[in-house]
């Protein structure tokens, strides 16, 4: 990535969070078939719809600038599906591992959350009016996600997960 200019970030950005998303696309059906809690594996089954669509808007926002879509590789992103990873292949109560399936989901809706929202950012200073409309869907529906999850977390699966003996 070369960073000369704010449109170089921008861009650079928009391929790292491409290959983020793109990652997560792979991700979420593992984790909703991880997930015992019916509510949580709804969850995640609908924001794998979701996802697909944030690969799409920004597949738009590439076209927008005249870019083709190009992925460079996102690290952060593929460490939280590595920690993901750990959390499904993991020995141990089902309740507990939906309540570890929440963290991990809720550190990568963060991820994106602050991405989209340097991004959006930098769109409204470059002037990338349709851009940031764009990418200000997507951010909403990371946000919507999150606080979900937060709910499901408080009101049932924590609790759940606290009922597990072990064995
Ligand atoms: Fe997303
Ligand atoms: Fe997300």
């Amino acid at each position: 990535m070369k960073l000369n200019t704010m449109e170089d970030l921008f861009l650079g950005e928009l391929r790292d969070l491409y290959h983020a998303e793109k990652q997560l696309v792979k991700a979420l059906p593992k984790m909703a078939k991880a997930a015992t809690n019916p509510d949580l594996r709804a969850g995640f089954e609908q924001h794998l719809a979701e996802t697909e669509n944030h690969v799409s808007r920004l597949e738009l926002v590439f076209g927008q600038l005249d870019q083709k879509p190009k992925a460079e590789t996102c690290e952060a992103m593929k460490g939280l599906v590595e920690e993901g990873k750990e959390i499904i292949e993991a020995k141990g109560e089902d309740e507990v591992r939906d309540a570890a399936l929440i963290a991990a989901a809720q550190k990568v809706e963060h991820y994106e959350i602050a991405s989209y929202g340097c991004l959006i950012t930098w769109a409204k200073q470059l002037g990338y009016k349709r851009a940031v409309i764009l990418l200000s869907q997507t951010l909403e529906e990371e946000k919507a996600t999150d606080e979900k999850l937060t709910e499901l977390a408080e009101s049932t699966v924590n609790a759940e997960a606290g009922q597990a003996k072990g064995s």
